[in-house]
């Protein structure tokens, strides 16, 4: 008898094993109907086997289904990220499959001739019509375009029978992108750096990079190069591009297109789903050279990938914690092997563990020297606030004041960085102290005075701010604590009312067309002073930007968690780095409690090997990421006691293993979300020990309640 393996979407950790009924061929990848329970469901065959005889009956699949298949690579591809992350396959394959199950665009209406048949009346007007329609089927409306008539007049012919009206599914068209549309002339690192990963693709296999220079080196310049240089050799090659944040997108979509003289695709959850189904058909049948993308974009079918970036890999945006648990980073270098493709990690900031593997010569390291052109680094200085304390209830130390002004009066553009949404990050009671808290989690309310609410950012709970104080009842007792960005931007109104502002923060760029607006805006200087939080901070170039503002530079030190240091790093590097990209040189002020900290001694100094070498040190004494391994089990439910209950039978099936520790249970330090009662354990493991493996037999050991869930994170990025 023979058997087919099938990945179902269920929360399971197995594929299920369906009969294959006579003159039925099925192979890797295909796309079936298979019987689970009353219903039938759509799965994917991982695989067919030949058996003799077994005790069980297994029900036979229904049909294979007419969607174009998954490629077996991509099925190698979701069983190893299910394996790595510890998620059920079948769901990994129920991402891949997403974009085809999004509806079709609307066929559209169109009309052509019909062969032989003569107007009745052949006036100007139709004949004009007849003319600039030929043999092409046409919209009414753009046909009344093209001959510059009324629409009548094609309903008329329409009517008549000597057009006819036809139903027309358009299947994207995807313009063959041309390697010399645009070339730029590159400087010898990039050039060197073009011809190695052009060559790593060439040679085939497995080839991983790290392209490492500093912001404005010409990072995207040299791998849009590599990428013309493999499009030349190979017209059929496919190249994804990811990239951390969808705000990042359109830009870079517009350099492609400038470069290469055609757009490439483009996929993230802001896509259209009919658009999304149609880049899904497109990539899966070849017809579709260059995708930019999120990080889901990692589960298209590709049929020839032979390159894969991931540009700001250092980003944690590439994290993805909800739903299946995974890094995009990490799932994109094993895409590329898995399909024998090379991979570029790029990144001005580098995240430790990249600079791990370059420095251990598993990866490639490609190095970009300077900025491109006369642009020169951003001068950075450390402004010591304990020497110029800002006045009370203003976030803007003195030296900062004055060089805003200086920079306003050259007419040029000021960014204040400082991350943090809203207008006061905490709300409390001056009578009774009380902090106001969301009512079903662990959380401080933020004050936004835009929508005059009390917003927990992390569920999206908000409220009215209160007139009393909910926890004594005091009137107008209430004082908003320290600044978000809508608060600086207050006091830079009041600094400097002449000029321009704006914030830019999620809340008040709420999507990318809102966003796009805002950068236009910035990048054509119609904006003096922008008052941002990361949001704005990464990868966007602003010409005449050339002083960069860190309100609150301790802001990211004070967390405590294993990456605090190295996010501080990177995201005050990405920040100040905005600072003088063109042709004024820039700089940079960060105002700080603790300048003798070694992050803000690294930044100011410009020197990223001296922190990097002393982050290293730190992690490997403690045998952390990259020196070792950490996953980490977050239980929560509702019900209190079994999540107690589960984490104590977990604590008690730990296996034994060596040169692994396990720490926990405890309460999660947002112990309540929702109200639900969330437990951690956090595993750390040297870095030879199969961490997985661990995890699967000790999971085995212990029965989870449908009332709990349980989540495993491998390599986890939030502690919270
Ligand atoms: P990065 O990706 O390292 O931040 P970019 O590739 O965006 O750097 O380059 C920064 C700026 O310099 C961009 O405006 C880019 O167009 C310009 N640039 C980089 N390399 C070249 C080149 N070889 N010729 C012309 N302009 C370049």
């Amino acid at each position: 008898m023979k058997v087919a393996s099938v990945l179902i979407p269920l929360p399971v950790p197995e594929a299920f094993d369906y009969e294959v009924p006579e003159g039925l061929n099925l192979t890797r990848g295909d796309q079936v109907a298979a019987p689970l329970g009353p219903r039938l469901v759509r799965g994917v065959v991982a695989e067919v086997f030949e058996t003799t005889g077994s005790n069980r009956r297994l029900k036979a699949v229904d049909a294979r289904l007419d969607d174009p298949p998954l490629p077996p690579r991509v099925v190698d591809f979701v069983e190893w990220a299910a394996r790595w992350t510890l998620s059920p396959p079948g769901e990994m394959a129920a991402t891949a499959l997403k974009g085809l199950r999004a509806p079709r665009p609307r066929p559209e209406r169109r009309v052509r001739r019909v062969e032989r048949r003569q107007p009745l009346r052949a006036t100007p007007a139709r004949l004009a019509v007849l003319e600039a329609l030929g043999a092409q089927t046409l919209t009414p409306a753009d046909l009344a375009r093209a001959a510059a008539v009324s629409s009548g007049v094609i309903k008329g012919l329409v009517d008549e029978g000597v057009l006819e009206t036809v139903e027309i599914t358009a299947e994207a068209a995807f313009d063959a992108p041309d390697p010399d549309h645009a070339p730029a002339t590159l400087n010898s690192d990039q050039a060197a750096a073009a011809e190695a990963l052009s060559q790593g693709v060439a040679d085939g296999g497995f080839k991983p990079f790290l392209l490492d220079g500093v912001t404005g080196s010409g990072k995207t310049e040299a791998y849009l190069e590599a990428i013309a240089r493999v499009l030349r050799a190979e017209p059929t090659a496919q190249i994804l591009i990811l990239l951390p944040e969808i705000a990042l997108t359109q830009a870079l979509i517009e350099r492609i297109a400038a470069r290469f003289g055609a757009a490439p695709a483009e996929w993230h959850s802001g896509v259209a789903p009919p658009r999304r189904r149609q880049v899904w058909e497109a990539v899966s049948a070849g017809r579709c050279n260059i995708v930019v993308g999120a990080r889901s974009a990692l589960f298209l079918p590709f049929v020839n990938l032979r390159l894969v970036i991931v540009d700001e890999e250092h980003d944690t945006s590439f994290k993805q914690e909800e739903g299946l648990v995974y890094h995009g980073r990490d799932l994109a270098v094993a895409r590329a092997r898995i399909e024998g493709a090379a991979v570029v990690l790029a990144s001005a900031t580098p995240s430790l563990e990249t600079l791990w593997n370059a420095q251990q010569g598993r990866y490639a390291w490609l190095k970009l020297g300077a900025r491109h052109g006369v642009a020169v680094m951003p001068d950075i200085a450390l402004l010591d606030l304990r020497q110029n304390p800002p006045g009370p209830q203003t976030w803007l130390s003195q030296p900062l004041r004055e060089a805003i002004g200086e920079t306003l009066i050259r007419k040029e553009q000021v960014l204040l960085f400082l991350n943090r949404r809203g207008y006061a990050p905490v709300v409390l009671c001056r009578a009774c102290g009380h902090r106001l808290t969301a009512p079903d989690t662990d959380s401080w309310l933020v004050e936004h005075r835009y929508t005059g609410r009390l917003v927990c950012h992390l569920t999206g709970f908000s409220m009215p701010r209160p007139k009393l104080c909910p926890s004594c009842g005091a009137e107008d007792s209430l004082v908003s604590v320290g600044p978000g960005v809508e608060r600086v931007e207050e006091e830079v109104r009041q600094l400097f009312p002449e000029a321009r502002t704006a914030v830019f923060s999620s809340d008040t760029v709420p999507d990318g067309k809102s966003a796009r607006a805002l950068i236009q805006r910035m990048t054509d200087g119609e904006i003096d002073i922008l008052v941002a939080t990361q949001a704005a901070a990464k990868g966007h170039n602003f010409p005449g930007l050339t002083l960069v503002g860190v309100v609150d530079a301790d802001l990211g030190l004070r967390g405590g968690d294993l990456r605090a240091a190295e996010r501080t790093y990177q995201l005050l590097a990405q920040a100040t780095g905005r600072a003088g990209r063109a042709d004024k040189p820039g700089r940079a002020l960060l105002q700080t409690w603790t300048p003798e900290h070694p992050v803000l001694m690294a930044l100011a100094a410009g020197d990223r090997d001296a922190f990097v070498e002393a982050e290293m040190a730190e992690r490997e004494a403690a045998s952390l990421p990259p020196y070792g391994r950490l996953a980490a089990i977050i239980l929560s439910s509702e019900n209190a006691q079994a999540v107690e209950k589960l984490s104590n039978d977990l604590a008690q099936a730990i296996p034994n293993a060596e040169r692994l520790e396990v720490y926990g249970p405890a309460d999660a330090p947002l112990a309540l979300v929702r109200g639900r009662r969330r437990k951690r354990l956090l595993v750390r493991a040297d870095r030879d020990v199969n961490i997985q493996a661990f995890l699967r037999a000790w999971l085995s050991r212990v029965k989870v309640p449908g009332s709990v869930r349980l989540t495993v994170d491998v390599d986890p990025y939030s502690f919270l």
